[in-house]
């Protein structure tokens, strides 16, 4: 890997529900271009670790960095506009709103005008052809998988430097996986920067670039993702039944 500055890089965070410590010292590093993966099982701490890095949840310790720049204690609001969006757990699209408002509102901060927003939205269109056909379709109507793409969508809408994944395969079909995997290796190509939480081990390795896996709150392996997916730890823990 160049040593060039990362894009993001989190070091020894700490994050706390009440009693439970849910981060306990994570440091990792992103470089601008990369994908980079977390896998780990459930409760591990994934959510919680783009939680902190989208900053939806304060952080007890540790600092995280992006474009050099300590943001720690930004608000979440303004990280967006800096260049960090998150395509949550869960969707989380406005249900009652069209998909082409849903995409609208993830160019809420812009200011470089409403043709260009249009362009980004056919753009999303190009990349999501189920979301053009679906535009004035209400997002909460939509499968699963078209509401991931959705999510994916209104993500790019805000032009981010970094975009963070939070589980996009959670509940799919297996060939709406396969779909959205696609999407991933898409938008790397484009040279889109990612990082990549799932349980979707097998897939998310084979798609990054290097990987971590998280162990309750601590990362307890990192290295190439080519690596990892051949690592014995890595395929009795988390490849068995996908490998
Ligand atoms: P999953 O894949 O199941 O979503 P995860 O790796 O994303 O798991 P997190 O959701 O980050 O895990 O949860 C990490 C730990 O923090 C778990 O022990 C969880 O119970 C706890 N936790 C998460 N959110 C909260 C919350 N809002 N309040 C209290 N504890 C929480």
């Amino acid at each position: 890997m160049p040593e060039q500055t990362p894009l993001l890089r989190v070091e020894a965070l700490e994050l706390h529900y009440g009693a439970v410590q849910a981060l306990k010292g994570v440091s990792l590093q992103v470089h601008a271009g990369e994908v980079v993966t977390i896998i780990g099982g459930n409760g591990a701490g994934k959510s919680t670790l783009m939680k902190a890095i989208s900053g939806l949840e304060p952080t007890a310790a540790g600092r995280i960095e992006f474009l050099g720049q300590d943001i720690t204690r930004m608000p979440g609001h303004l990280r967006v506009p800096f260049g960090i969006a998150q395509s949550p757990e869960g969707r989380q699209v406005f249900a009652d709103q069209s998909v082409h408002d849903n995409l609208l509102l993830g160019a809420y901060h812009r200011k470089d005008g409403s043709a260009a927003i249009a362009a980004d939205v056919e753009q999303q269109f190009n990349t999501f052809p189920r979301l053009r056909e679906r535009r004035a379709q209400m997002a909460g109507t939509m499968s699963g998988g078209e509401q991931q793409m959705l999510a994916i969508a209104r993500a790019l809408m805000s032009r981010p430097k970094l975009l963070l994944l939070d589980e996009p395969s959670l509940g799919l079909a297996p060939l709406i996986v396969k779909e959205i995997f696609a999407i991933v290796r898409q938008l790397k190509a484009q040279g889109v920067t990612i990082l990549l939480v799932e349980q979707m081990a097998n897939q998310a390795l084979a798609v990054a670039d290097r990987a971590y896996v998280l162990e309750t709150g601590h990362f307890t392996l990192q290295g190439a993702a080519a690596d990892l997916r051949r690592d014995p730890k890595v395929r009795a823990a988390y490849l068995g039944a996908q490998a």
